[in-house]
């Protein structure tokens, strides 16, 4: 294994897709321990009341432990509520409880309440002795507050797209929402990453959506693709990333080529940046 560039800033990346199941906890997790393994140190919030990225990382997300649902509430400090996943030592989880599901309503009637998760993250980093190189929020199924914080706490969103019927379906609401966002809460937030997942090359159809999301968006889209594999699937049942589960697997390495890739992307921007600063 290589070492990815790292980020010179903390990039926060929100993986979002208002429909269920089409590979946003998996991706969070997956991309989150590739990029550990890398050398990064990464930290995952787990903003889905499900918790499914918190049991794929190891961490205990039983009801009474602090979660990102009192970090949201304004009841502790996201610091409060950090574990080190068992996954790996340079990568932390915020976990989600099932107390998160009330959120949605009791966010309403609080101050600021879109940006409760962004202040939160902001005061983290700056106190944190570790620097981290990313962190990504995993996001419910919805558009709703808990999505709309991710949205205002991060400068990225990366989409996974299911390789299935009505793949594109939904798409244009989601990127309406992220419009609204900018315009109104997050001026500087993009989607930088769109990942093709539960690819099954043998099917005509996994290739067809391919195209049309490459289409689409040309710049956005990584080349990697993530196939479907039993063993990422399997993976969480057993507390774990499919890194660990079984990091020679086609699953595991087309992980660790996006998040290279996601690596490499930012570095090329970077180097591009600074050039252009220094040339006037
Ligand atoms: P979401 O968070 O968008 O709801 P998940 O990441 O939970 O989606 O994935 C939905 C289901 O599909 C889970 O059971 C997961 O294990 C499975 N899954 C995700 N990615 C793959 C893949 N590449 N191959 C096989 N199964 C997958
Ligand atoms: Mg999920």
């Amino acid at each position: 294994n290589t070492v990815s560039p790292l980020p010179s800033e903390t990039r926060i990346i929100t993986v979002s897709n208002q429909k269920g199941g089409v590979g946003k906890t998996t991706t969070t997790v997956n991309l989150s321990a590739a990029l550990a393994r890398r050398g990064a140190n990464v930290l995952v919030i787990d903003l889905d009341p499900q918790g499914n990225a918190s049991t794929a990382l190891g961490v205990n997300h039983r009801p009474e432990v602090t979660s990102v649902y009192d970090v949201l509430l304004g009841d502790a400090e996201l610091s409060d509520a950090l574990q080190i996943s068992s996954d790996h030592e340079n990568l932390a989880c915020i976990p989600s409880t099932i107390h998160l599901a009330g959120a949605e309503i009791e966010l309403v009637s609080l101050v600021a309440r879109e940006q409760r998760l962004r202040t939160a993250v902001d005061t983290f980093l700056k106190e944190s002795d570790r620097k981290y190189h990313y962190v990504f929020i995993d996001c419910p199924p919805s558009l709703g507050l808990l999505t709309v914080n991710a949205f205002v706490a991060a400068q990225e969103v990366l989409i996974p797209i299911q390789c299935e019927y009505y793949a594109l379906e939904g798409l244009s609401q989601l990127l309406g929402n992220i419009q609204l966002i900018q315009k109104h809460l997050n001026p500087t937030l993009r989607v930088s990453t769109i990942l093709l997942t539960m690819f099954d090359a043998r099917t005509n159809l996994a290739h067809e959506v391919a195209r049309e999301v490459r289409d689409h968006f040309p710049g956005e889209v990584l080349r990697a693709v993530i196939p479907r594999s039993v063993r990422i699937s399997e993976a969480p049942s057993y507390g774990q990333t499919v890194h660990e589960y079984d990091g020679g697997s086609i699953g595991a390495i087309a992980y660790l080529e996006a998040a290279a890739e996601i690596a490499e992307r930012w570095a090329k921007l970077e180097s591009l940046e600074s050039a252009e600063a220094h040339s006037g």
